[in-house]
C-alpha cells in the first residue's frame, strides 16, 4: 500500500534543518563566534555548563543590532552578509547563510540581549523558534547570547548528544582554532565556573606558541604563511594540522597532501605532519560555499596552490638562499623593523623564537617597482606595499610609534586634529595656542615627508585616501633589504594584494610572460 504525501509542518521543517547546522554545543559556539568576529568584536567571552549542553553564553563587543534587526537575526535565511547570489562569490564574512541564529533558537530555550551603544538594548526571548518575549534591556554595546536545554524539544537527537565531557573539549576546539585565526581577538572560556581558556589579544606566533606545541619551521609564500614542526615529530593522527584560508578554519586533503608532498622523503609514509598554514586567496579563487558547516573548500586553480604549498614548504625546510645577517643600515633610520630583524647566529629553536630567516632575492627596484625572487617572481609596486602596511599599522592602533629626536612643530587651524593623530598613533601634544609638536610617529610615516601625510589627511580625512596619497607623494627610496621586510610586513596584513584603495600591489611574473616581451619586440 502507498503512503500518502502530506506537506511537513513549518515546526518539523525547522527542527530538520536546524538539525543540519547545529548537531551539538560546539557547533553552536563556531556559529556564534562567527557571528561576533563578523560583527567586529575585539572580545569574546564564552560560558559552558555541563559541555555547552545545559547552558552556553556567548557575550561580545561588537557592534550589536537595533531591536528590528535583532527580531529579523532569528528568522531562517535572514542576514545582513549577502544580498544576491553574486556576493557568494565574494564572501568577506564568516556567516552568510542567515541560518545560524534560527535554528539555534529552534532547538533550545534562546535569549539575546544586543546593544548598538548608549546603554541601552534589546532582550529577546525564544522557546523553541518562537519568540516569547522582545523589550528593552540595559546592555553596553554587544551582543549576548545565551542558549539553554539544547534539544529539549527534540528528544530523538538529546540522546544522541556525546558526554559533557567529550562537549567540552569540542567547545575548546572550536575556541582554540578561532584564536589560532584571530589573535588580534581576546577570547576567555568558562566550563562550569572554572576558566579553561584566556587569551589576551596578542601577536601572531605569540598565540600559536601558547596554543600550540613548538614547531621551529617558517613557511613563507605569496599568499602563504604558516609554521611547520620538525618532519621527526610527525603524528599518527591528523589532529595537529590546523588550515586557514582567508582566516577561516578550513578542511581540505589537497592541501594537507601538498604539505606531505613538501617533505618529500623526509617523512614516514604513514604519518602526518603537524603544520599551521594561513593561505590569503582572493575570494573568487576560493569557494567555501560546499559544506553546509563551511569547513571543505574548492579551488579554482587545485593544481596551482598545491605546487605552491608544495614549494613552500620545501623551502621551509632548506637553509635559507640569503639571510640577513648584517643589521640591516636603516636600524639607525627612522625605519624601525629592528625588532624583526633576524641573524645567522639564531639557530632554529625547538621552540618558536620569534626570527625569521627566508629565501628572498631581490633583482632589482626601478621606479617604485620591485622585482623579488621568491619561489616565484614577483613584481611589487613598492609604494602601493608601503600605503597597506602603514594602513593597517595605523588601524592596529598606537603600538609601533618611534620617537623622534627632534620633535616636529606643526601650526594647526583645527583642534580636532590633535586627536586625530593621537588615535593613529602620532604622539603630539600642544606647545602653544595654536602649535603643536610632533613626538613620535608610527614606522614607515617618514618626519621629513610629514606634512605631506598631514596635507593628505586633512583633504577628507579618510585614512586610506591619506596614506595612499602619502605614499605616492613621499620621496623615500627603499633599499633592497628594506623592500624585502616591507614585503614580509605586506604578507601579514589582513589584504596583502590590494592596497587600501582597491588597487594591485603584486603579480607574479612567469617565465612565458617574460619570453613574450622578447618575441613581442
Ligand atoms: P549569518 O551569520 O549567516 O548572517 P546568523 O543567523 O548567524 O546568519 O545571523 C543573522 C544575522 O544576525 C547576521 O547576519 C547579523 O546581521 C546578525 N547577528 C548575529 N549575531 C550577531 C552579533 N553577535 N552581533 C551583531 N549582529 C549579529
Ligand atoms: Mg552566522
Amino acid at each position: 500500500m502507498s503512503q500518502k504525501i502530506v506537506h511537513l509542518t513549518e515546526d518539523v521543517i525547522n527542527k530538520i534543518a536546524a538539525g543540519e547546522v547545529i548537531e551539538n554545543p560546539a557547533a553552536i559556539a563556531k556559529e556564534l563566534i562567527e557571528n561576533s568576529l563578523d560583527a567586529g568584536a575585539q572580545t569574546i567571552k564564552i560560558f559552558i555548563e555541563e559541555g555547552g549542553m545545559s547552558s552556553l553564553k556567548i557575550e561580545d563587543d561588537g557592534w550589536g543590532m537595533d531591536q528590528e534587526d535583532a527580531r529579523l537575526s532569528l528568522e531562517r535565511h535572514a542576514t545582513s552578509k549577502i544580498r544576491t547570489e553574486n556576493d557568494l562569490f565574494a564572501l568577506t564574512t564568516m556567516g552568510f547563510r542567515g541560518e545560524a541564529l534560527a535554528a539555534i533558537a529552534a532547538v533550545s530555550h534562546f535569549e539575546m540581549r544586543t546593544s548598538e551603544g548608549q546603554g541601552i538594548g534589546t532582550r529577546i526571548a525564544a522557546e523553541g523558534g518562537k519568540i516569547t518575549t522582545i523589550e528593552p534591556c540595559a546592555r553596553n554595546r554587544g551582543t549576548s547570547v545565551w542558549v539553554r536545554d539544547l534539544f529539549f524539544n527534540v528528544p530523538a537527537r538529546k540522546k544522541f548528544l556525546k558526554s559533557a565531557a567529550a562537549n567540552r573539549s569540542a567547545v575548546m576546539r572550536v575556541v582554540e582554532i578561532a584564536a589560532l585565526a584571530h589573535p588580534e581577538i581576546s577570547f576567555s572560556l568558562e566550563s562550569d565556573g572554572k576558566i579553561i581558556l584566556e587569551l589576551e589579544s596578542q601577536e601572531q606566533k605569540k598565540r600559536i606558541a601558547a596554543l600550540l606545541n613548538p614547531m621551529p619551521h617558517e613557511i613563507l609564500g605569496c599568499g602563504i604563511w604558516g609554521l611547520l614542526a620538525s618532519p621527526e615529530e610527525a603524528n599518527a593522527q591528523r589532529r595537529s594540522q590546523y588550515l586557514f584560508i582567508n582566516k577561516r578554519a578550513v578542511f581540505s586533503p589537497l592541501i594537507a597532501k601538498a604539505v606531505k608532498a613538501g617533505l618529500g622523503t623526509r617523512i614516514d609514509e604513514a604519518r602526518f605532519p603537524s603544520f599551521i598554514l594561513f593561505l590569503e586567496l582572493a575570494p573568487d579563487l576560493v569557494d567555501v560555499n560546499v559544506h553546509p558547516q563551511k569547513k571543505e573548500v574548492r579551488f579554482a586553480d587545485e593544481k596551482k596552490i598545491f605546487r605552491k604549498v608544495e614549494h613552500a614548504v620545501a623551502s621551509a625546510l632548506q637553509p635559507p638562499a640569503l639571510v640577513f645577517s648584517r643589521s640591516l643600515s636603516f636600524a639607525a633610520a627612522p625605519f624601525s623593523f629592528t625588532e624583526e630583524l633576524p641573524t645567522q647566529t639564531q639557530k632554529p629553536a625547538p621552540s618558536p623564537s620569534f626570527d625569521f630567516s627566508f629565501a628572498l632575492r631581490p633583482l632589482a627596484i626601478l621606479d617604485g617597482l620591485f622585482l623579488l625572487q621568491a619561489e616565484e617572481l614577483l613584481l611589487i609596486d613598492l609604494k602601493k606595499a608601503h600605503a597597506r602596511v602603514l594602513y593597517e599599522s595605523i588601524k592596529k592602533g598606537p603600538t609601533a610609534a618611534q620617537a623622534l629626536m627632534w620633535p616636529i612643530e606643526v601650526s594647526v587651524k583645527d583642534e580636532q586634529i590633535v586627536d586625530e593623530l593621537q588615535s593613529m598613533g602620532i604622539e603630539c601634544r600642544w606647545i602653544g595656542k595654536k602649535t603643536i609638536a610632533i613626538d613620535a610617529l608610527p614606522s614607515l610615516l617618514q618626519p621629513e615627508d610629514f606634512f605631506d601625510f598631514l596635507d593628505a589627511w586633512s583633504i577628507g580625512k579618510k585614512l586610506d585616501m591619506a596614506v595612499c596619497r602619502y605614499a605616492s607623494s613621499t620621496k623615500k627610496k627603499f633599499a633592497p633589504d628594506e623592500a624585502c621586510l616591507l614585503w614580509k610586513k605586506l604578507l601579514q596584513c589582513s589584504d596583502s594584494l590590494y592596497d587600501p584603495l582597491g588597487r594591485r600591489i603584486w603579480k607574479n611574473v612567469n617565465i612565458e610572460q617574460l619570453k613574450k616581451i622578447l618575441e613581442d619586440s
